[in-house]
């Protein structure tokens, strides 16, 4: 743990779930160089998580596992008990299964459940925890900020398997859903990816491929890409309810 005694000088603390690796880590490192306290989380992978702490300004790790309601109000508890408040949540954890749209059977009800257990319910579950946090955090000057992480896949008929797809859309959904009721207090928005080069899409060669030949930015977007938009939607005073497509212009093909 690197936390300051004090948030005095920093923007406010930011919490970015599923931090240690791929789109969550180049989130909080860029909150962390505008200036929050980052809030770091994982599943596993905690030595990367404490050594990641350790190296930026002022950082925390907790690990938890998001499928699980226990370890969700444990997560919130270490957040707030780091310091005393917060101002950003980053919703960026997710997990994805490679199932073809063709293959029904594949796509049993046990994954279904999985997904949207981690892509839809524990944000959920996650912003109802903060709730009163970001509430507090608006009372000096500035609302409450959420970012979910969804997927292009989320608005057009496309996607790893069908139920990632749906728990993509639902992911979009619920963020307009909570803009709505929880206005002006705290902002909801949304970065909807395409293709991002992470050790996860590293063997994905055809989207790769896909995304040179047809995306008007003949390319994937890095982490990096997508964290900046992250920061764009954290910046404002003024959006809520925006999911903001990040695929290189791909959907205008
Ligand atoms: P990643 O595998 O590097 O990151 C996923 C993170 O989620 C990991 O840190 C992992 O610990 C966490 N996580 C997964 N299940 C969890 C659980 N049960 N409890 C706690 N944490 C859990 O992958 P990434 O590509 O960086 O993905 C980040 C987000 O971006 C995901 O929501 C993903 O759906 C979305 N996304 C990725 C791409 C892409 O091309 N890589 C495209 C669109 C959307």
């Amino acid at each position: 743990m690197n936390a300051p005694s004090t948030t005095d000088n920093m923007l406010g603390v930011a919490l970015v779930t599923g931090s240690t690796s791929g789109i969550g880590a180049a989130i909080a490192r860029r909150l962390s160089r505008e200036g929050y306290a980052v809030v770091l989380h994982s599943r596993s992978s905690a030595d990367t998580g404490r050594a990641m702490a350790a190296e930026l300004k002022h950082a925390v790790y907790v690990q938890a596992d998001l499928a699980l309601e226990a370890d969700r109000v444990h997560l919130m508890h270490e957040a707030m008990a780091a310091w005393g408040r917060l101002d950003v949540l980053v919703n960026n954890a997710g997990i994805s299964k490679v199932i073809p749209h063709a293959d029904l059977a594949a796509a049993t009800s046990a994954v279904w459940h999985e997904l949207h257990e981690v892509n839809v319910v524990a944000p959920f579950h996650l912003v109802a925890l903060a709730e009163p946090a970001l509430r507090e955090a608006a009372k000096s000057g500035r609302a409450g900020s959420v970012v979910n992480i969804s997927s292009h896949a989320g608005v057009r008929p496309k996607g790893a398997s069908i139920p990632y797809a749906v728990s993509k859309a639902s992911l979009n959904h619920l963020t307009r859903l909570l803009a709505v009721s929880l206005g002006p207090d705290i902002r909801v928005n949304a970065v909807a990816p395409g293709l991002v080069d992470t050790p996860l899409t590293a063997d994905w060669k055809d989207a790769q491929a896909l995304w040179r030949a047809r995306a008007p930015m003949h390319r994937a977007a890095s982490p990096d890409d997508i964290a900046h938009a992250v920061a764009m939607l954290v910046a404002s005073d003024y959006l809520t309810g925006e999911v903001l497509l990040s695929d290189g212009g791909l959907n205008l093909t």
